[in-house]
């Protein structure tokens, strides 16, 4: 962190900030990013004052990048139609609440439905409180449970669920099928890295990259432990879900929610 101060610092030199710019809050909220991204973010913040018609550029401005730069260009023209603008909310409120109710997780920085990016029609941010270089086992745990908030919300609110959890239920499992084929981390597999095989025999069964036990074990254990953590996170929603629906119902008056006005509306609502 006090490396990115200190790049911030430089890049940050011929640029008018405003008193209320505090570099120390921008190098703690872009955590994970090089040298080059923040070089990046300090041009894109001032772009933003210039356009926006300020002298200075200002803390807001500065965030504005950071999420740009993590989470992609905000498109405004996208428009939702209110039933699908409904469901984003809840699944973005989900993930945020799921993170809330989960010991350990990175606090949520910011809640969002306007669409960004390429794909995201709504996004919850974490920021995290420092560099990581790597994860217990225990942590990568909160971070499948996180994943699976926003389709475990869908399902408490709708009793049905959508594609717009693809992404994560995706990323969820392939954290998983990790764990259990390179971390060494599986019940049967503890410690061992479970090696792939070459099939040989050109045109016949194609190649795969397990013997079929291994194989057939690896997508059971993968499906359970996802089955098994889902229904754990959908409970915990259900048991909460007035802290869910207060949530969601601001997200959708507001479109954007700090990450300390959702902190105030989960303390209030959140029964544990
Ligand atoms: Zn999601």
């Amino acid at each position: 962190m006090k490396g990115r101060y200190e790049i911030l610092k430089i890049h940050t030199r011929k640029i008018t900030l405003s008193d209320d710019v505090d570099l120390n809050k921008i190098a703690q909220a872009s955590a994970g990013l090089a040298g080059a991204d923040l070089a990046n973010i300090a041009n894109e913040a001032a772009l933003m004052a210039v356009r926006g018609g300020r002298k200075a550029v200002t803390q807001a401005d500065f965030e504005e990048a950071i999420e740009k730069s993590v989470a992609g260009l905000e498109r405004k023209s996208r428009i939702l139609n209110p039933k699908e603008r409904e469901r984003v909310a809840y699944h973005e409120a989900g993930h945020a609440l799921t993170a809330y109710l989960t010991e350990g997780a990175e606090p949520v920085s910011k809640i969002s439905i306007i669409p960004r990016g390429f794909g995201a029609l709504g996004y919850t941010l974490q920021y995290p409180t420092e560099d990581r270089f790597l994860l217990s086992e225990s942590e990568l745990m909160i971070n499948i449970d996180t994943l699976l908030g926003g389709r475990a919300a869908e399902e408490v609110v709708f009793g049905d669920i959508s594609t717009g959890a693809g992404n994560d239920i995706s990323r969820a499992s392939d954290l998983v099928r990790r764990m259990i084929t390179e971390f060494g981390m599986s019940d049967r597999y503890r410690n061992i890295t479970l090696p792939t095989t070459q099939s040989g025999i050109a045109g016949v069964g194609g190649s795969r990259d397990y013997s079929e036990k291994t194989q057939e074990y690896i997508d059971n254990e993968t499906a359970r432990i996802v089955n098994e953590r889902y229904e754990i996170v959908k409970a915990n929603l259900e048991k909460n879900k007035e802290a869910l629906l207060t949530i969601t119902s601001e997200l959708l008056e507001d479109e954007v929610l700090s990450g300390d006005r959702f902190e105030e509306l989960a303390k209030s609502k959140v029964i544990g």
